[in-house]
């Protein structure tokens, strides 16, 4: 039994696995692999209309939301968003919280102004700024829900009267929040939806048409909106088992349930790196991730013998970003809460020197 804390790729759940990999034998009782079926099937469009619907569903979208599933992870994104959303003279507005948002910065430029309203760069972003003005000529504001390297996470979306953009890659569909405030959503899906491969979008699909500039064909979010996600060849595998995954989440009772348990597993990893005095915690304990939970020793041989020591207990992936060192335990969704106690009962028995 491993217990997978791993960031992304991330755990799946086990019977979504099952279920896989029966279809990558015999998909549907069609007698053929789902990596060997025509998208253009029946079959297949019911697998894609189901995800899109089961999202919608789970996030409680309005009908002015779509939703999409594209190819090319989040970082397509990063530059596909100011494509379609952002004129040459127009400014966005964008808090700068780490790696993901400065690539999307990077990317914006190339299209329209930017105006980095706040940053916690200078703490090698361990907090959420708190006090930022969003210009109102700002034609979005974009923010990353969950800093999945740092493991911060925006606890409250800011108000603001401008159109609302985020990057959810790694907290998509793990709490409750008001999904129809946004204008766009991305995620790619393989921290907390699926496997890498596919990307979600919801847009609002009123804010778009009005850049003057020409967008490329595969690029232009309203000839995907318009073929219902089937533009060109989905990533067939990819999209099924989201699906499988998003089916699992709503037989679990939805996202309200999961954050219950998401709550719960968080509660439990930092209180037990609160009572140790081996293990820190490094960011601010107001803006700690429920999803990417970051903490160090302070001293990398110790902090290998541990790594080490965990792994014979089957615990895996905890090693933490180059950029912040030490551990990462990322509880994604389909993380069941007694790995979370296996990694506290080692971190309590590794303190009291009950080491192997
Ligand atoms: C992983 C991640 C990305 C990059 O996703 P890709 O699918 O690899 O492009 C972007 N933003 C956030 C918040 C992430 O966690």
């Amino acid at each position: 039994m491993m217990h997978n804390f791993n960031a992304g790729p991330s755990i799946l759940p086990r019977e979504v696995l099952q279920q896989a990999a029966a279809a990558v034998l015999n998909f549907n009782n069609t007698g053929l692999s789902i990596l060997e079926f025509g998208h253009r099937t029946q079959e297949f469009t019911a697998v894609m209309e189901e995800a899109r619907q089961l999202v919608k569903e789970l996030m409680q979208l309005d009908a002015d939301h779509e939703v999409l599933f594209l190819h090319g992870g989040a970082s397509t994104q990063f530059m596909q968003v100011p494509m379609n959303l952002l004129d040459a003279k127009e400014c966005m507005a964008i808090a700068d919280t780490g790696v993901w948002s400065s690539k999307a910065i990077k990317e914006a430029k190339l299209f329209g102004k930017v105006d980095i309203v706040c940053s916690s760069k200078e703490k090698n972003y361990t907090y959420i700024p708190k006090d930022f003005a969003i210009p109102n000529d700002a034609k979005y504001f974009h923010i990353t829900t969950n800093n999945t390297i740092y493991g911060t996470q925006w606890q409250q979306i800011p108000q603001c009267s401008s159109s609302l953009v985020a990057d959810m890659s790694s907290d998509i569909l793990s709490r409750q929040m008001d999904f129809n405030r946004f204008d766009l959503i991305y995620a790619g899906a393989q921290k907390n939806m699926g496997p890498a491969g596919v990307n979600l979008v919801v847009v609002n699909k009123n804010i778009l048409g009005k850049v003057k500039r020409a967008i490329p064909t595969i690029m232009d979010y309203r000839n995907h909106i318009a073929e219902k996600s089937m533009l060109n060849t989905p990533p067939v595998f990819a999209v099924y088992v989201s699906m499988l995954t998003l089916r699992w989440l709503k037989a679990q009772g939805g996202i309200k349930a999961i954050e219950k348990i998401n709550n719960a597993k968080a509660a439990l990893l930092y209180q037990a790196i609160d009572e140790s005095s081996l293990f820190t915690g490094t960011v601010a304990k107001e803006d700690r991730s429920k999803m990417n939970v970051c903490f160090v020793m302070g001293n990398e041989n110790i902090e290998k013998e541990f790594i080490q020591y965990t792994r014979a207990l089957g615990i895996a992936g905890i090693k933490g970003h180059r950029s912040v060192g030490g551990f990462r335990a990322s509880l994604y969704n389909a993380l069941p809460i007694s790995s979370v106690e296996v990694l506290t009962r080692a971190m309590r028995d590794f303190e009291n020197g009950q080491r192997a």
